[in-house]
């Protein structure tokens, strides 16, 4: 455990979005859990992001009642469209996945050359939309991953039908504009431990709906201050939640009772 970890919490915390398999496979997992218990986080959202962790969630959740999951092909990582033929399957098992997600555009590193270019942003908006319709069908509500391509993003997600509260922008990296615009959809936000060592995401978070504003780790990956370089853990949420509740002038307590509450009206979580 880390030691800037411990302490005591007794606002319990849920980490709304994280990935649990690589620790799995490296036999990491039941290091990691316990240390979430320790600090107090409670429960997990598991995001899915291709067919491989599909199939790992949803047998893992089977014994581990205090982990939810999803299940969404992630726009990097999707190679072809027949990967989605699964997804119907994952939807129809016994412990249904909470959302569809994380699903959405990612522009970030995209080919130089136009026609490439273009191709793969054709690409990620075909499974797109595909994923939203099944998301629409089985009124389950969205992780988006949107990344150097709000417009787009929002653009399909207004055209989709889908409302803004059964929305969820995960790792929040736009900017104000964008959240005003979130803000009148009605759409959920999360923020991440890129918050704590990122300029300006403040401002954005100051001004997102509280009644609308979730938190995450999105590990492994985007460890909080203080604990960079580690690699990221649901246990890390604290540093997060504390910095976040520094930012909007709130206790701790209050912010994690906030972002609870949220967590469970959003994933509809028992
Ligand atoms: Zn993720």
């Amino acid at each position: 455990m880390d030691p800037k970890i411990i302490g005591s919490y007794p606002m319990e915390i849920i980490d709304s979005h994280c990935h649990l398999d690589d620790f799995f496979y490296e036999g990491k997992i039941e290091e990691v859990l316990a240390n979430a218990e320790q600090a107090s986080v409670t429960r997990m959202v598991a995001v899915g992001t291709h067919p491989k962790d599909w199939e790992f969630y949803a047998e893992f959740v089977r014994n581990h009642g205090h982990i939810f999951h999803t299940v969404g092909l992630h726009p990097l990582v999707a190679k072809n469209e027949k990967e989605l033929d699964q997804l119907p399957i994952f939807l129809g098992k016994e412990i249904k996945p909470v959302a569809i997600g994380e699903i959405g555009l990612d522009y970030h590193r995209l080919p130089p050359e136009q026609r490439a270019k273009d191709e793969v942003i054709e690409f990620q908006k075909l499974i797109f939309v595909k994923q939203l319709e099944l998301a629409k069908a089985n009124d389950l509500p969205v992780v988006i991953h949107s990344r150097q391509a709000f417009d787009d993003t929002f653009n399909i997600l207004i055209n989709s039908g889908i409302r803004g509260g059964k929305i969820l922008f995960h790792c929040y990296g736009y900017g104000v504009p964008e959240m005003e615009k979130l803000k009148s959809f009605g759409a959920f936000v999360s923020f991440a431990g890129t918050l704590t060592f990122r300029k300006g995401q403040a401002e954005p978070l100051k001004i997102a709906n509280p009644d609308r504003l979730l938190i995450e780790t999105d590990c492994p990956y985007l460890t909080p201050e203080p604990h960079r370089p580690k690699r990221n853990e649901p246990a890390f949420i604290r540093a997060t939640a504390r910095f976040a509740a520094k930012t909007l002038d709130m206790s701790e307590n209050d912010f994690c009772n906030l972002t609870h509450k949220n967590t469970e009206k959003f994933f509809a979580l028992k």
